[in-house]
């Protein structure tokens, strides 16, 4: 047996085990309303946050990219996803106590990246003689940055609660490095979601 057909044997496990349990979620707008999260976190393979933070099926939307960074094709996608639950008529976490998780780590990939400036100015759509701003070495100090970027977008909603995390991948522990709290104090009325999709302003090289 193959990689590939080892995975596609635990599917079936999976869909057996869910299928007989009833855990199997057949309806988005039911879904949504039991989501508690979304996390931002590093695609990296040893940071699974559904392994690192326990999130079970159903409990947290996961956006993963090189370094779990805010991007402004992350930031786009954001706005995709709110507008997925305007259309499907439904609020993340229905209402109650909602998450939005930056989630990095020690010795990131993208900490590789330094000297590939050009790539980096890319990825982050900004001069690279910005780069500097976006503290690709240090994933405390990009966590900061990140979480300082989305407290800073007028679309999102007030009362989610915003925090900054980085998983040790010699200890397995994650660390507080930006302390969980609403987005923002006020709660001004919800912004259209489209306008979260305004990272793209980013002045372009
Ligand atoms: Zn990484």
């Amino acid at each position: 047996m193959n990689n590939l057909e080892s995975m596609l044997l635990r599917n079936r496990e999976f869909a057996a085990r869910h299928s007989a349990g009833g855990m199997l979620m057949l309806s988005l707008s039911r879904a949504l309303p039991k989501v508690k999260a979304i996390v931002v976190g590093c695609a990296d393979m040893r940071v699974d946050p559904a392994e690192v933070l326990g999130i079970k099926p159903g409990e947290a939307v996961v956006m993963r990219n090189i370094g779990g960074r805010i991007t402004p094709g992350l930031l786009e996608q954001l706005g995709l996803l709110a507008r997925i639950g305007e259309v499907a008529e439904a609020i993340p976490g229905g209402g109650g106590e909602f998450h939005l998780i930056v989630l990095q780590h020690t010795d990131c990939g993208i900490t590789r990246l330094v000297n590939n400036r050009a790539m980096l100015a890319h990825y982050f759509e900004t001069p690279e003689a910005a780069l500097e701003t976006k503290a690709i070495a240090d994933p405390r100090a990009a966590v900061s940055i990140d979480v300082a970027s989305l407290r800073a977008i007028p679309a999102l909603p007030s009362e989610w609660i915003l925090s900054g995390l980085v998983y040790d991948v010699a200890t397995g522990l994650v660390e507080i490095v930006a302390p969980p709290a609403p987005v923002r104090a006020a709660i001004p009325p919800m912004r259209q979601a489209a306008s979260l999709g305004s990272g793209r302003s980013y002045e372009k090289r």
